[in-house]
């Protein structure tokens, strides 16, 4: 329920609001427009359905959130677009912003010249798992901590902020220290102890959608982080199963525009995993940028055929910065300004 308070309600009214709102047992949330305050109620429907509050002091009027999801609906937003700030540079709203890197840290060498390859292209973000989610038990499980160390490292020499994996909430604390934004991968999307921490460390997340999920249930995923009071969730759009066998993952590149629709959180779309093939990543990038995707993120390597996991999708790093004009041109053809920091 959203409790819309008049033009010129008191700090008191609005006090008393969210007190009201909490004393029913849902969670209220502030949020400060130019000329009118909205307190979100969030929780229960027994919880908010009967506030009480019409005609309450300062209050205008109550608007219910039909969706399931409530703070990732667009309504919750009224038609403003989140935009999601790492170290200066901006995703979401009218700013496209490419992430890149290798599938996963393998040495101080790759990890370096591919993020050197990233910052001299002029991406925003370095992206390279140190824990990679891998369907066999017998394949490379990413380096780990050493891993860690190695992203950091790249940070300090490219100043480019980390994007990196989080598998399991043991890991937290180390991963937090390293990643400027947590990634949560497609196979954890619904695992909730994990979006509740994430969550909770107020840093951004980049949530995957799931192999086999729905719209509704990657927002309601999203809701787990956003109701730890982050606001900073960026979805991604990463390929689903369907029946076509001819090619990896399908990539759903009806979910960008429905997403702009449903939700206002940025949509990032990886163009790498649901293709699987590098011939395939650039024209999956094309789309995803005309169809209004708000960056994307992708997988390059100094030395694909060398690499020790998804080095068949990955995009050789001394060719990407050609790729990456041609997929912000298209960008900038659907509206978006491009990032220059
Ligand atoms: C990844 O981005 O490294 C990854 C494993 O992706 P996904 O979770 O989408 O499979
Ligand atoms: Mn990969």
């Amino acid at each position: 329920m959203m409790i819309v308070m008049k033009e010129g309600a008191t700090e008191e009214q609005i006090a008393a609001v969210v007190e009201r709102v909490e004393a029913a047992g849902a969670h209220a949330d502030v949020s400060r427009g130019e000329l009118v305050t909205v307190v979100g109620a969030i929780g229960d429907r027994e919880h908010v359905q009967n506030l009480g509050l019409e005609g309450a002091p300062g209050v205008d009027h109550l608007v219910p959130i039909l969706k399931p999801y409530k703070l990732a609906s667009e309504q919750y937003k009224r038609g403003e677009r989140t935009v999601v700030e790492v170290d200066g540079r901006k995703i979401g709203g009218s700013h496209f912003a490419t992430i890149a890197g290798p599938c996963t840290v393998e040495s101080r060498e790759v990890m370096l010249e591919a993020a050197r390859a990233v910052r001299d292209a002029g991406a925003q973000l370095l992206r390279g798992g140190a824990y990679k989610p891998r369907t066999s038990p017998y394949s490379f499980q990413g380096l780990g901590d050493a891993g860690l160390k190695l992203l950091a490292e790249a940070k300090e020499d490219t100043g480019l902020p980390i994007v990196t994996e989080l598998l399991d909430v043991r890991d937290l604390d180390a991963v937090a220290q390293v990643a400027d934004v947590i990634q949560l991968g497609a196979r954890n999307m619904q695992n909730y102890t994990l979006l509740t921490e994430a969550g909770r460390t107020g840093k951004p997340v980049l949530l995957k959608r799931g192999l086999s999920a729905t719209l509704e249930e990657l927002l309601m995923a999203a809701e787990y982080v956003l109701k730890e009071g982050n606001p900073n969730v960026l979805l991604c759009e990463r390929g689903i199963r369907t029946f076509e066998t001819g090619y990896r993952f399908t990539l759903d590149i009806m979910a960008v525009p429905v997403l702009r629709e449903l939700t206002h959180l940025p949509v990032i779309v990886d163009p790498s995993h649901a293709a699987g093939k590098r011939s395939l990543v650039e024209p999956l990038s094309l789309a995803a940028a005309a169809a209004g995707a708000d960056g994307i993120i992708v997988e390059i390597h100094p030395c694909p055929e060398d690499a020790v996991c998804d080095g068949p999708q990955a995009l050789v790093a001394d060719q990407f910065a050609d790729y990456l004009r041609r997929v912000e041109a298209v960008a900038e053809l659907a509206g978006k300004q491009l990032e220059t920091v």
